[in-house]
């Protein structure tokens, strides 16, 4: 039986309703149709967003789909962001830099390819805690998609140096080739003198038992002054940030790196500013239902 919110919702949908949609497989625990559908909502803009399940070596298909059916925005999670950013006819200069796509636009009649995640982060820090990191000495734990974005930010922001400490040393190295400079392959031992320290791995992700008590690094190596982010949001305090807050640390979760990408995604797609406290408040409802239906993200 459709409740009333599915009732609000056939009401608006129209023959001129824009769609926005993500793509990744799997998709169906991806966060953004919440976060934006949210957002139209709240705006009360006549858009809807999808979440559609694309097959791994069918991304560059979509990209053709969203030209054809005339898509307002896609996002695009694991595992097509690099066939994307080969399908797309412009990547934005950060979208080139790492090789990888997370949201696309349309400029005319082009397609154009960007990523947001690493300004997102960058914007988490600046816009809600009031920190930039021009001048920070910068440790990413991490190499993979988010840490690579996130390495890539703070250098372009004016970070004085980005070490990336990584499990496996071939991702750190390809990581530090696209910070360039300021980027160096780093270690644990790095962590005590950083003053920006952030997990980009999942580890801590989880429900709260033994294994969501889990940290990347040895909490002891952190120390107060310092700026420690978990990109983790679920649970949103991870043992990370607790050890980061113990030892006077200033504790940054992932959920403003979570909202501060899609409003870059949506002010690509609408030309509007988006509403962050509605977005934030979707993500925080959508985490909790999660938490207490099935016990994980
Ligand atoms: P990814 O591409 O799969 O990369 C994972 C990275 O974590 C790799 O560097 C990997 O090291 C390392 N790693 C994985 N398991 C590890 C372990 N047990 N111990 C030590 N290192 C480990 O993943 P991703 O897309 O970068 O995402 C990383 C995390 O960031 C996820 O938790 C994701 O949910 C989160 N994230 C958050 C946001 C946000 O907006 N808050 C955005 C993007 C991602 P190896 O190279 O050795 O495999």
């Amino acid at each position: 039986m459709p409740d009333s919110a599915d009732d609000a919702r056939a009401a608006v949908i129209t023959g001129a309703t824009r769609v926005a949609a993500v793509i990744g497989s799997p998709v169906r625990h991806s966060l953004s149709p919440a976060i934006h559908n949210a957002a139209f909502a709240a705006l009360g803009l006549d858009w809807v967003y999808l979440a559609f399940e694309v097959p791994e070596g069918r991304g560059a298909e979509a990209i053709d789909a969203m030209r054809t059916l005339g898509l307002g925005g896609l996002s695009v999670t694991m595992p097509h962001k690099a066939a994307v950013h080969d399908a797309v006819d412009e990547r934005t200069p950060v979208a080139a830099a790492l090789g990888a796509v997370n949201c696309v636009f349309r400029r005319d009649d082009r397609i154009v390819g960007d990523n947001t995640d690493g300004a997102g982060f960058v914007d988490a820090l600046r816009l809600d805690e009031g920190i930039e990191v021009a001048g920070r000495r910068c440790v990413v734990v991490g190499a993979g998609g988010a840490g690579r974005a996130v390495a890539h930010a703070v250098a372009v922001a004016g970070a004085a140096e980005v070490a990336i400490v990584n499990r496996s040393p071939g991702p750190a190295a390809r990581a530090v080739q696209i910070v360039g400079d300021r980027g160096r392959v780093g270690t644990v031992d790095d962590i005590p003198t950083a003053d920006l320290v952030v997990n980009a791995t999942p580890v801590g992700m989880g429900d709260g038992t033994a294994a969501g008590g889990a940290t990347p690094v040895d909490p002891e190596l952190l120390r107060a002054g310092q700026v420690v982010v978990d990109l983790v949001y679920q649970p949103e305090t991870t043992a990370l940030l607790r050890a980061a807050r113990a030892r006077g640390a200033v504790a940054v979760t992932g959920v403003g790196m979570l909202v501060h990408q899609a409003a870059h995604a949506f002010r690509r797609w609408t030309g509007l500013e988006p509403p962050l406290a509605p977005m934030t408040a979707a993500i925080r409802r959508e985490l909790a239902r999660r938490a207490h239906s099935d016990g994980g993200p």
